[in-house]
């Protein structure tokens, strides 16, 4: 069996660093203990999230393999790292909304909770630091060459069908999937895989009985009063996630 050599630092992102290894098809990503919000202007450490953070990533994303649906997770190697296929990431973030929550709420001035039909609604935003990510349309990501339409009815029908499956099983664990943002890559063959993580960092989960908030918004609004808080919800998903599960 081949084993893994981790080699030279990619890319330092604000919770995650990237390595290249022996093999040029293949990444190493480790999960840091910082997290940030307003682009990065709050950023603070809280011991072992990233620890935490893998552990939520490797359960969902070989969940999502075993689903069948294409993704860059390989295999977790430690307790901060896993094994990931190297993609040409989309500069485009993929929000999909099944309930009215966070930006949505505030940009249509609309209550927050109403929930959206089944397919709910994809928003797209374009990733650029220095633009604070703003939200644009399918016809903006065409005009400015970041994306065929082919290739995003193919991520919309990806979308859809992640959503079906995560909506599905995270309520089997008494949570409800109220938004996630997803991120895409291609391979060499320009195949698209889903990338990046999806996480209490990415998504909004919301407990099904108390509807206390299970994710980052607590840490977004300033609501967390000291750390343990924010440990405490990802050591709460990882329970129920490992809960009645085959999935280690
Ligand atoms: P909103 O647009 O309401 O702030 O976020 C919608 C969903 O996408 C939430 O689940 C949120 O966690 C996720 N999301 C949107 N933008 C980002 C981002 O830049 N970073 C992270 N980690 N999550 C995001």
């Amino acid at each position: 069996m081949n084993s893994v050599i981790k080699k030279n630092l990619l890319i330092e992102g604000k919770t995650k660093k990237i390595y290249c290894t022996n093999n040029p098809f293949e990444i190493i990503i480790h999960y840091k203990d910082n997290l940030t919000s307003l682009n990065g202007k709050k950023n603070e450490i809280y011991q072992d999230k990233g620890i935490l953070n893998n552990e939520i990533n490797t359960h969902i994303f070989q969940f999502l393999n075993s689903c069948g649906i294409n993704t860059h997770f390989i295999k977790r190697i430690n307790n901060r790292e896993q094994l990931c296929m190297k993609l040409k990431m989309i500069p485009l973030e993929f929000v999909l909304r099944n309930i009215v929550s966070g930006s949505m709420a505030q940009r249509l001035g609309i209550e927050e909770g109403i929930k959206i039909n089944k397919n709910g609604i994809i928003e797209i935003f374009y990733k650029n630091d220095q633009l604070q990510d703003p939200l644009i349309n399918d016809h903006h990501a065409i005009f400015l060459d970041i994306i065929s339409y082919e290739e995003l009815n193919y991520i919309y029908s990806i979308m859809k069908k992640i959503n079906n499956i995560l909506k599905q099983y995270f309520l089997s664990k008494n949570i409800i999937l109220v938004d996630f943002k997803l991120e895409f890559g291609k391979n060499t063959n320009n195949e698209i895989s889903l990338a990046d993580e999806i996480s209490p960092e990415t998504c909004r989960f919301w407990d099904k009985i108390t509807m206390k908030k299970l994710d980052k918004d607590p840490f977004r609004k300033n609501l967390t009063t000291k750390h343990i808080d924010i440990i405490d919800v990802y050591m709460e998903i990882l329970k129920r996630l490992h809960h009645n599960s085959s999935y280690q």
